[in-house]
């Protein structure tokens, strides 16, 4: 084969780049093992001591780049430099180096062994994360050691290609609260739902995830080619390889702007049917990237992002201030906040008790009632943050009545103790559920008569319907949006709102690819939530087709009784209809 080094991965994040690797290792360094002789190991003991100061210089930093967050997080920081003058850590090392005369990195990982072993008798939580501390702690030294960076501690240079193992949801929001703009990211792990992913997309970054060896056969400062938007990963490329990157950048740049164009015009077929284009976001920070894309508000705002990352749950005050800023910059438009969707994947690392299928365990609305200490709070916020827009509130993953009444109960509660402690609320919120189990469709016109709307979540609806984990790879190919039992669920949850006169949502990824906007249209789905800059080509085919094209494209497909047939037809039929908004995708080999 000609040219560089392809890889192919998850297309997370659209848009080509080529630009050098910044390359940050964040897997557990292998450390070279070595006998010294007895005349290097004071030069070993040297190294030990740079390497230490170094890791406290380190950790003093970003101890100073935390002020204004939670203390908390101060405090976690201070307890590994205060590991970092440890005498069992760094005395105990130093005599390994002479007594064994090992060089320092082996030295200082069996020292952490050792008090590793120390802290696996007790069997409490509390010791076990501070075995996690001694890792964190004898990773950053061995790091220092080798000279390989230890974190993404700022933004790589502009032109360059983040290239990681992964991306810790800290480095992830680093990167956006920075609002640096950097070339590219790939990654070994991740898929369209990781943070990074989200991130990315938010930074509007072209990302390749889930790519398995990328950090293994990409060295620093290689030259990286990728097309984001199908998945390919090129290190080292080719003039050929360029010119093709170069293309799809191009086409991509080229389909943004005129795209973006259509900002301020309404989606509106050629026959009057108007659907309202709403984003979903996980970060406030995402807010301006939506309103640039044309965002009619916020249909999902997936709050659980908010425990991410951090020890102690977001306390009252905090939820409070995160939903008043969002409802402040949407100023008339609607915000409908879900409420948190713990469990499951999205697993809060402290309080994680494993599970063995955890998405069918302890999730969403489930976790939510089972710990009224976290969900009470959420709710009290909300209320507060009611007068500051036109927020709407959901519950997650609601299969049944009484669960949705017992979700109720909490957020009248919620209201009743707000009101008492004197804060000003709004009259009425609107109430809705996501509509994602098959079990919510079954009994959806029981639920219609207690909430004012539905938002219709399809990545869990198609994964417990079809019975595919959607982190499992090898079952990613049974993921089948157009699945006939997927299409008739999503009319029913449509006629049934019908029925009832309550709104209908759609806010799974299934909502921003274009090659199912026709087939949504059909199903007479009137409101889509989506990432921002899927907005701009759903407008547009939106735009460019009726209502009677999309109904007869919906016949013509349901008449295919086999799933894979529907689906490829589809597709198919998108491309040869629309050929300017549907490239052929570029080749991808794995490398
Ligand atoms: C969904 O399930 O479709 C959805 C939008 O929620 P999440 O992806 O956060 O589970
Ligand atoms: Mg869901």
């Amino acid at each position: 084969m000609t040219g560089g080094v392809r890889l192919s991965g998850v297309p997370a994040s659209p848009g080509a780049a080529v630009g050098r690797a910044f390359l940050l290792d964040s897997r557990r360094v292998q450390e070279p093992r070595e006998h010294i002789p007895p005349e290097r190991a004071a030069q070993e003991v040297a190294r030990l001591h740079d390497a230490i100061a170094r890791s406290d210089q380190q950790l003093a930093e970003i101890r100073g780049k935390l002020l204004g967050q939670p203390q908390e997080h101060a405090l976690i920081i201070e307890a590994h430099r205060l590991m970092l003058t440890d005498p069992t850590l760094i005395g105990g090392a130093e005599a390994l180096i002479k007594s064994d005369l090992v060089n320092a990195e082996w030295a200082v990982r069996r020292i952490v062994r050792r008090l590793r072993t120390a802290f696996d008798d007790i069997d409490d939580p509390y010791f076990r994360e501070r075995q996690n501390d001694v890792d964190y702690v004898g990773d950053r030294i061995v790091q220092n050691l080798l000279g390989v960076p230890t974190e993404l501690t700022e933004p790589p240079p502009a032109d360059a290609v983040l290239v990681s193992n992964d991306l810790s949801p800290a480095e992830a929001m680093m990167l956006l609260g920075s609002g640096h703009r950097i070339a590219g990211i790939v990654t070994d792990l991740g898929g369209r739902t990781s943070h990074t992913a989200i991130v990315a997309r938010a930074l509007e970054v072209p990302a390749v995830l889930g790519c398995e060896r990328a950090s293994e056969l990409v060295g620093q400062g290689d030259l990286i080619a990728l097309d984001g938007t199908a998945g390919l990963v090129v290190i080292e490329p080719s003039e050929q390889d360029l010119a093709e990157i170069e293309r799809a950048a191009g086409e991509y740049r080229e389909e943004e702007e005129r795209a973006l164009a259509t900002k301020e015009l309404e989606a509106r077929t050629t026959d009057g049917i108007q659907v309202t284009l709403r984003a979903n976001i996980e970060l406030v920070e995402e807010v301006p990237s939506i309103i640039a894309h044309g965002a009619d508000g916020v249909g999902l705002y997936r709050t659980e992002f908010l425990f991410l990352n951090r020890k102690e749950p977001p306390t009252e005050e905090e939820h409070f201030q995160t939903y008043r800023r969002l409802l402040e910059a949407l100023p008339g438009r609607p915000v409908t906040v879900r409420t948190f969707d713990l469990g499951g994947e999205k697993a809060l690392a402290a309080r994680a008790k494993p599970e063995v299928n955890p998405s069918l365990g302890l999730r969403a609305v489930r976790y939510c009632l089972a710990h009224p200490e976290l969900f009470l709070p959420q709710l009290r916020a909300l209320w507060r943050a009611s007068p500051y827009g036109e927020l709407k509130v959901m519950f997650p993953m609601v299969s049944g009545v009484s669960e949705l009444r017992r979700a109720r109960a909490y957020f009248e509660r919620a209201r009743e103790e707000v009101v008492r402690d004197g804060y000003r609320v709004a009259k009425s919120l609107p109430l809705g559920i996501m509509v994602e189990t098959p079990a919510a469709v079954e009994v959806a016109d029981l639920l219609a008569k207690e909430v004012s709307f539905f938002s219709v979540g399809t990545n869990d609806l198609i994964q417990y319907t079809l019975a595919i984990d959607r982190t499992n790879q090898d079952v990613a190919y049974l993921y089948q949006p157009l699945h006939p039992a997927i299409l008739r669920m999503l009319g029913r949850a449509v006629e049934v709102g019908r029925q009832h006169g309550i709104d209908v949502a759609l806010c799974g990824e299934m909502a921003g690819d274009p090659a199912y906007t026709l087939i949504l249209l059909a199903l007479g789905v009137t409101e889509l939530s989506m990432v921002g800059n899927s907005i701009p080509r759903v407008k547009e085919l939106l735009r460019r087709t009726s209502s009677k094209e999309a109904k007869e494209l919906f016949q013509s497909a349901l008449a295919l009784a086999g799933n894979d047939e529907v689906e490829a037809y589809v597709r198919h039929e998108m491309r040869r209809r629309y050929p300017d908004l549907f490239a052929q995708p570029a080749e991808a080999h794995a490398g």
